[in-house]
């Protein structure tokens, strides 16, 4: 991929969109093609082989569906799609991405069970398996892997094991671990996951795709039609029929997809996994060098977002601490917990240890300025 000229490069610690390589940049000025050209169809169809590679599905029972939108569009064609009339969907909820799907299902009046927990902790097993197991209309189990609000890290595997006991269809949203952690979607018990251009694969915001299963799906055609434009199976049966998205795709935001996934296995799971990993230890490291500390138990972290517990103190101002980051390169994020005042740092994109380390020396600065003296005490 020809970069023309290096464009500035932003270290972005936000919940995503995430820092992009000056290549995925690019590689959306394109010549004007007409996505109904074969050329472009063998660009989806390859995207759509190898979005279902990245997670190990094997190509007989798991596809990917892609549509256009930001990652709240594939949570909201899985809840709406995968209920069967009179049946219900139970999310296991321990976060704000969780309530999302919690209000998708309000939306569409599909009958729900909300499961809530603490979101500070992980969802307790056995409360889990008695409601699921006390429940026999429920057909769908959801839950978040990576509540990216808080940074906390759900057992995936036992609760679609759960599910699976209980004849339920098991989803679940990665969207904030897709491409970044390694997931085998069979080992995990997924029957669907989802993920997003701009997130873990580092590309442009506007694609985003759940890899699920092929029978399922099939299953699904015979289940409430409460879409038109999110309806699973109808984009899956087109791009099984005519090899495209039902409407119009996101041409260059496809292109640069390309290019993410081709840089992401040119890097490997691994190597990406552990770069992340060194990034959030740098973060802790950095935090400990300010005098802050993390809101959720270590032990329970994905890695890949930390909140901070803010000083308590009237000379802290999260927007001071912004500006000064964002002037200089940097870009952090408010917290998502109510009632507690926090801020977070996440490493999903394109971003190294080095990156991090010339964070807090910035941030360092930031604090000062606003009065403190280090480390906070
Ligand atoms: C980012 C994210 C989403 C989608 O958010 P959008 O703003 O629609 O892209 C959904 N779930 C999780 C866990 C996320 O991190």
């Amino acid at each position: 991929m020809e970069v023309i000229q290096p464009v500035k490069r932003n270290v972005l610690l936000n919940p995503g969109p995430a820092t992009t390589s000056d290549a995925v940049k690019y590689a959306q000025v394109v010549p004007d093609i007409c996505p109904r050209e074969q050329e472009f169809v063998d660009i989806m169809s390859g995207i759509r082989r190898d979005l279902v590679k990245v997670v190990h599905g094997d190509p007989d029972k798991y596809t990917s569906v892609i549509f256009t939108g930001s990652g709240t569009v594939v949570q909201d064609v899985l809840v709406n799609s995968l209920v069967p009339d009179g049946k219900k969907i139970c999310i296991v909820n321990n976060g704000a991405y969780s309530a999302r799907m919690v209000e998708i299902a309000e939306y569409y009046h599909i009958p729900n069970i909300n499961l809530e927990f603490p979101s500070t902790q992980l969802p307790e097993l056995n409360v889990v398996r008695n409601a699921i197991e006390a429940d026999k209309d429920i057909a769908v189990v959801a839950t978040v892997h990576h509540e990216t609000g808080t940074g906390v890290l759900n057992p995936i595997k036992e609760i679609g094991r759960i599910a699976h006991d209980n004849d339920c269809v098991f989803v679940v949203d990665t969207i904030s671990t897709y491409g970044l952690l390694p997931i085998d979607i069979e080992e995990s018990n997924i029957d669907f996951l989802m993920s997003s251009a701009q997130k873990g694969l580092a590309g442009m915001t506007g694609a985003s795709w759940t890899v699920g299963r092929i029978d399922e799906i099939k299953r699904s055609q015979a289940y409430p039609t409460r879409s038109y434009y999110c309806n699973l199976f109808m984009q899956y049966d087109f791009f099984e029929r005519i090899g495209e998205m039902h409407f119009t795709p996101p041409v260059q935001t496809i292109y640069a997809l390309r290019q993410a996934l081709d840089e992401y296995f040119e890097e490997g799971e691994l190597v990406r996994w552990e770069r992340l990993q060194k990034c959030w230890q740098a973060i802790h490291k950095g935090l400990e060098g300010l005098g802050l500390a993390s809101v959720i138990d270590r032990d329970i972290q994905s890695r890949l977002v930390v909140t901070v517990k803010a000083p308590d103190d009237e000379r802290f101002d999260f927007f001071k601490l912004h500006d000064y980051c964002f002037e200089r390169g940097f870009t952090i994020y408010p917290g998502k917990m109510f009632g507690l005042k926090t801020f977070r740092l996440c490493n999903l994109g394109l971003i190294t240890e080095k990156d991090i380390d010339d964070f807090f020396v910035v941030a360092r600065e930031a604090f000062e300025e606003m009065g403190f003296s280090l480390p906070i005490t």
